[in-house]
C-alpha cells in the first residue's frame, strides 16, 4: 500500500474528521493520523461534555453527510438570556434575550453530545474510499519535507493539515510561534438533570469570578461550562458529588427545580493561545491548533469548522482549477480569509471575560445598562443573533449547507 494521498491530516478530533471527509467529497485523497486509538471514545456512554453547534456548523455537518446520524439526538437552542450576576443573589435585572424566532433561518444553534457527534463522523469516515484514517504512535521523519511514518507506513502529501489541537505540535515542528495568555480560571464541566424543562433556552450568567453557561440537553437535562478564578475551580473539583452540587446550586439558581449531577465532572485550565500564522510551507493549521479560545459564548469547535469549510473550499477550487494545492499563494487565502476573523472573535471574547468576571461597580453598572441597551434595539439584537448562528461574514459553501 502507497502511503502517499494529496493531504495528510495530522488530529482525528472534531475538526480534522469533517474536514476529511469534505476534502475526500471534493475528490481528494486524505490520510488522517491521529495519536490515539480511534474507537475508544465513539463507544462511550455520556460522558457530560456536549457543544452548542451554531446554525452555520450544523448545516456543515449537513452538507458532510453525517447530520441524518445525529438529527435524533440533538437539543436546538431557542433562545439564550445573558445576565450579569452574582452567587445567592442571581441574575441582574437587566438581562439581554436572544430569541432565534426572530430570525428566518431557523434554531440559532443546537446542543449535541460529544459521543454522538464522534461517532457519526467515524461512521462516515469508514464509508469513504478516499479517506484512510491511522491511529497510534507516529515518528516524524528527519529532514527537509513533512513525511512521517505511521503504522509502518512513511505518509507524504503535498499538502499537510495540523489538526492537533491546543498544544500542536506539528505548529511547532513548523516553527509557529503562538501569543496568549493565562486567564487564571479553570472550567468545571459536566452536566446534570433538573426538575422542570429548560424550554430549549440557555443560559450565560457572567459571575464575578467568571462565567457559567448553562446549555439546554434532550429531556430535563442541561451541560454545565462552570469557570472559576483556578483556586475555587481546584477546590471545588475535588469536592465528593453532593457538595459540588452544593457549591454550584447558589450560582445556578432555582429556576429549573431540584439538580443532580447527571454526567462525569471534567475541569479545563483556561487560557488564550493564537498561532502566529495559520499557515506554513506546506502546511495549514485548523482548529484548537490555530486557536485555543475562551469558551465562555461556546465558539471554539464553531471557529474550528468554519476553518474546515474555508480551508475545504480553497484547496477544492485550486485543486479543480490544476494549481498545487500546498503552493504558497494557495495557503495565504486560507490564512486570508480567516486569520483577520479569528482573532477579532478570539480578543473579543477574551474582552467579554475580562468585563464580566470582576466585581468593580462601575463596569458592573456599565455593562448592566449595556445589556439592556442591546434588549431594547431589536436591529442590534437581531445582527447579535445572526452572529451567534454563524450566519455573519463571508461564508463558505458548506457553512449555507452545500459542497464546494
Ligand atoms: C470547557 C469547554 C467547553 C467547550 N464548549 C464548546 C461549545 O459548546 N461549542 C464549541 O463550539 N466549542 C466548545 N469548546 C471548544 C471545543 O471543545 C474545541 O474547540 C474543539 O474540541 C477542538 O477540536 P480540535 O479537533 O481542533 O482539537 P482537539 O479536540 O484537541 O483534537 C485534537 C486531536 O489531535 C490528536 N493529536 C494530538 N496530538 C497529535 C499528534 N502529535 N499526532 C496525531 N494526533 C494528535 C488528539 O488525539 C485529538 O484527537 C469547548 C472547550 C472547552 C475547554
Amino acid at each position: 500500500m502507497s502511503g502517499k494521498s494529496d493531504i495528510l491530516i495530522i488530529g482525528g478530533g472534531l475538526n480534522g474528521l469533517p474536514l476529511a471527509l469534505a476534502l475526500a467529497q471534493g475528490g481528494l485523497d486524505v490520510t488522517v493520523v491521529d495519536a490515539r486509538p480511534a474507537p475508544a471514545r465513539g463507544e462511550a456512554g455520556f460522558d457530560g461534555r456536549a457543544y452548542s453547534l451554531a446554525a452555520a456548523s450544523c448545516r456543515l455537518l449537513r452538507a458532510v453527510g453525517v447530520w441524518d446520524a445525529v438529527a435524533d439526538q440533538v437539543q436546538p437552542i431557542l433562545r439564550i438570556r445573558t445576565a450579569g450576576g452574582r452567587p445567592d443573589l442571581g441574575a441582574s435585572p437587566f438581562v439581554l434575550t436572544f430569541d432565534g424566532a426572530e430570525i428566518e433561518d431557523g434554531p440559532m444553534g443546537t446542543m449535541l453530545e460529544d459521543r454522538f457527534l464522534y461517532a457519526a463522523l467515524l461512521k462516515a469516515i469508514s464509508a469513504q474510499p478516499r479517506i484512510r484514517l491511522l491511529s497510534g504512535e507516529q515518528v516524524v521523519d528527519q529532514g527537509e519535507g513533512w513525511a512521517l511514518t505511521a503504522s509502518g507506513l512513511r505518509l507524504e502529501a503535498r499538502l499537510v493539515v495540523g489538526c492537533d489541537g491546543r498544544g500542536s505540535s506539528t505548529a511547532q515542528r513548523a516553527g509557529i510561534g503562538r501569543i496568549g495568555w493565562d486567564y487564571g480560571q479553570t472550567a468545571l464541566v459536566t452536566a446534570v438533570e433538573h426538575e422542570k424543562p429548560h424550554g430549549g433556552t440557555a443560559h450565560q450568567l457572567f459571575l464575578p469570578t467568571g462565567p457559567l453557561a448553562i446549555l439546554p440537553l434532550p429531556d430535563n437535562r442541561s451541560s454545565i461550562v462552570w469557570s472559576e478564578r483556578r483556586s475555587i475551580a481546584e477546590a471545588v473539583r475535588a469536592l465528593p458529588a453532593e457538595e459540588y452540587l452544593a457549591a454550584l446550586r447558589p450560582r445556578f439558581g432555582d429556576f429549573l427545580g431540584s439538580l443532580k449531577l447527571a454526567g462525569a465532572r471534567f475541569s479545563y485550565p483556561l487560557s488564550l493561545s493564537l498561532a502566529r500564522s495559520f499557515v506554513a510551507p506546506r502546511l495549514a493549521l485548523v482548529g484548537d491548533a490555530a486557536h485555543g479560545v475562551h469558551p465562555l459564548a461556546g465558539q471554539g469547535l464553531n471557529l474550528g469548522l468554519r476553518d474546515v469549510a474555508a480551508l475545504a473550499e480553497v484547496v477544492i477550487r485550486a485543486a479543480r482549477r490544476g494549481e498545487d494545492i500546498g503552493a504558497p499563494d494557495v495557503l495565504a487565502r486560507y490564512q486570508d480569509w480567516r486569520g483577520p476573523e479569528t482573532r477579532t472573535m478570539a480578543l473579543g471574547m477574551d474582552a467579554m471575560n475580562r468585563l464580566f468576571s470582576n466585581e468593580n461597580p462601575i463596569l458592573r453598572l456599565g455593562r448592566d445598562l449595556g445589556l439592556g441597551a442591546v434588549n431594547a434595539l431589536p436591529g442590534l439584537r437581531r445582527g447579535f443573533i445572526r452572529q451567534a448562528a454563524g450566519l455573519s461574514g463571508h461564508l463558505p459553501a458548506l457553512l449555507r449547507g452545500e459542497r464546494p
